[in-house]
C-alpha cells in the first residue's frame, strides 16, 4: 500500500520543483536579457556622446578617447575600412601593426550590414565575458580623430553585471529552495491530516465490521472526511435500526407461531375428544351421539375457519397479495354484504339494512372490490357475533366530498376505548370465550385493517361500551 503521504510528497516535490525551477530559469533569462539591453542602450549613448565629442574636440581626439574611456570604464576601439586597428584605448600606438584584423569580428560585420552590432564574449585572456559595441562612422564624422576610421567600438567587461546577475540567481535559488521545504512540510502536515481521520475511519469500520455497533466515529471536522465519517455513523445506526426492527419482526413471527399453535390446539383437542368418546361407545348412544358428532363437526368447521383466515393473513402480510383496483358502483358492495348476512341476522332477530346517504346507490368508487367485499363481511359478522338480539345494523355509504365512507354501525355490546387500538391485533380479543362461542378466529379485523391501508386509507372506531360500536372507512371516488 502506498501510503496518502507519500504521494502528496512525490506530487508536491515534483510539481514545487518543476514550477520554482522554470520561474527561477525566466527570472534569471529576463534578467539578463534586461541587464544587456540596458547596457547596450548606455553604450549606444556613448557612442552619440563620443561623437559629438570628437567632432567639437577635433585636435585632442586621442587624448579624449583615452580619458572618456578610463572614466567609463570601457574600450575604445577605432577600426578602418580594410579591418586593421586604428586606435584601441588599451593598446599602445606602437603595437597596433601587431594587432590581427577586426572585419571578422560578428560586432563589425554585423555594424557594416546594418550600421550597428553587438556582440558578447569570452576572452580567453582576460577570464571574463566582454560586450561588444559597434557603429559605423557615418562619412560626416570622418574628420579630425576619426578621420580613417570606418568603425568606432566600445567594449564592456561583464565581470561586474555577471557577479550581479549571479547574486540574483543565488538569491532566487535559496528562496526556492526554502519554499520547497516549506512545500514538503506543508504536504507532510496536510497529508497527516487526511490520513489520520482515514485510518481512525477503517480501524472502526473494522470494528464495526467484527461486529461492535455501538461503535461510533469521532467527528472533528466538516469537510469531506467529516462527512465520510457521519456516513458511516448514519450507516451504523441505520444498521442498529434494522437490526433492532428484524428481531422485533422475529419476535412477532414466534409470537404469531405461539399464538397460531395455541389456536389450533383447541378445536384440535376437542374434535379428538368428541371422536374418541364416540368410539369409546356413545356412537351407540341414541342419547348423545347425535350432540357428539355436531360438536365434532362444529369444531371441524372452526378449524376450517381459522386456517383459512390464516392463509389469508399470511398471504397479505407476506405481500402475496395481488390487488386488482377498478371503479365500481358501491351499491354492489353494500348489497351484496346485506344480502348475505340477512339470514344470519334475521336468525338472531337483528335488523340489518343497507343505507345511502347524500349518494346514489351508483356512484362508483375506487377499489379492488373482492378484497373490499372481504373486509365489509368481516365487520358485518362481528357486529352481528356482538350484538344481542333485537339490535340493529346498518351498513352505510355517505358522501365525503372526494371520498365515500363506509360505515358499519350497531348497536351491541361495545369495545371499552383501552382495546380500540388492540382488537386490530392479531389474535387479540377483548372477550376470548365469547369470541370462540361466537367462531371467531381473531384474525379478521387485522385483515380489514390490511386490506383498507391497501386501499390508502384507515379504519376508525368509535364505540361506547353497552351502546355500540361504528367501524368507518373511506374509499376514493
Ligand atoms: P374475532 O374473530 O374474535 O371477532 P376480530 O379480529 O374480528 O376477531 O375482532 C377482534 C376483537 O374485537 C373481537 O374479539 C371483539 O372482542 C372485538 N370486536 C370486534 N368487532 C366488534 C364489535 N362490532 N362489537 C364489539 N366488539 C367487537
Amino acid at each position: 500500500m502506498r501510503h496518502i503521504r507519500t504521494k502528496f510528497l512525490i506530487l508536491f516535490v515534483t510539481f514545487g520543483f518543476s514550477a520554482l525551477f522554470l520561474t527561477g530559469w525566466l527570472i534569471s533569462y529576463e534578467m539578463e536579457k534586461f541587464f544587456y539591453g540596458w547596457l547596450i542602450k548606455n553604450l549606444e549613448k556613448q557612442t552619440a556622446v563620443l561623437f559629438t565629442t570628437f567632432e567639437l574636440e577635433k585636435d585632442h581626439g586621442r587624448a579624449f578617447a583615452e580619458t572618456i574611456a578610463r572614466a567609463g570604464g570601457f574600450r575604445i576601439t577605432l577600426i578602418g575600412k580594410d579591418g586593421r586597428v586604428l586606435y584601441d584605448s588599451e593598446i599602445p600606438q606602437d603595437e597596433l601593426p601587431y594587432v590581427e584584423k577586426h572585419d571578422t569580428r560578428p560586432e563589425i560585420i554585423d555594424a557594416a550590414k546594418h550600421g550597428t552590432g553587438t556582440n558578447i564574449r569570452y576572452s580567453t585572456t582576460v577570464k571574463t565575458e566582454y560586450l561588444y559595441f559597434a557603429t559605423k562612422v557615418s562619412p560626416e564624422h570622418r574628420k579630425g580623430f576619426l578621420t580613417n576610421a570606418e568603425y568606432l567600438r566600445l567594449c564592456l567587461p561583464l565581470a561586474d553585471v555577471k557577479s550581479v546577475i549571479h547574486g540574483i540567481r543565488l538569491e532566487v535559488v535559496i528562496a526556492s529552495a526554502s519554499v520547497l521545504v516549506l512545500m514538503i512540510i506543508a504536504s507532510v502536515l496536510l497529508s497527516r491530516s487526511i490520513s489520520r481521520p482515514l485510518v481512525s475511519i477503517a480501524q472502526v469500520a473494522r470494528e464495526i465490521q467484527q461486529g461492535n455497533l455501538e461503535r461510533r466515529i469521532f467527528v472533528q471536522s466538516n469537510d469531506e472526511i467529516g462527512e465520510v465519517a457521519k456516513a458511516v455513523n448514519s450507516m451504523v445506526e441505520q444498521l442498529n435500526a434494522d437490526i433492532a426492527q428484524l428481531k422485533k419482526l422475529e419476535k412477532i413471527r414466534s409470537e404469531f407461531l405461539g399464538n397460531v399453535s395455541h389456536e389450533l390446539r383447541t378445536p384440535i383437542f376437542m374434535l379428538q375428544g368428541y371422536l374418541e368418546t364416540l368410539l369409546d361407545g356413545a356412537l351407540n348412544d341414541p342419547l348423545v351421539n347425535r350432540e357428539f358428532v355436531e360438536k365434532a363437526h362444529a369444531n371441524a368447521m372452526r378449524l376450517n375457519t381459522l386456517l383459512r383466515d390464516l392463509i389469508e393473513i399470511s398471504r397479505i402480510e407476506s405481500g402475496d397479495m395481488k390487488m386488482s383496483f377498478r371503479y365500481f358502483p358501491i351499491s354492489d358492495l353494500l348489497e351484496s354484504v346485506v344480502e348475505e348476512f340477512q339470514p344470519h341476522a334475521e336468525a338472531k332477530a337483528l335488523v340489518l339494512r343497507g343505507e345511502y346517504v347524500n349518494l346514489e346507490k351508483t356512484q362508483r368508487v375506487y377499489g379492488d372490490k373482492e378484497r373490499l367485499l372481504q373486509a365489509l363481511t368481516n365487520l358485518v359478522d362481528n357486529a352481528i357475533k356482538y350484538t344481542p338480539s333485537g339490535g340493529t345494523i346498518i351498513v352505510r355509504a355517505r358522501d365525503g366530498g372526494e371520498v365515500v365512507h363506509v360505515d358499519v354501525q350497531d348497536s351491541g355490546i361495545g369495545i371499552a376505548p383501552e382495546h380500540h387500538d388492540r382488537i386490530f391485533e392479531r389474535f387479540y380479543r377483548v372477550d376470548k370465550e365469547r369470541s370462540r362461542e361466537a367462531g371467531g378466529t381473531g384474525l379478521g379485523l387485522a385483515i380489514v385493517k390490511h386490506i383498507i391501508e391497501a386501499h390508502g386509507s384507515k379504519v376508525n372506531l368509535t364505540s361506547e361500551v353497552g351502546k355500540g360500536s361504528l367501524f368507518s372507512f373511506a374509499l376514493k371516488k
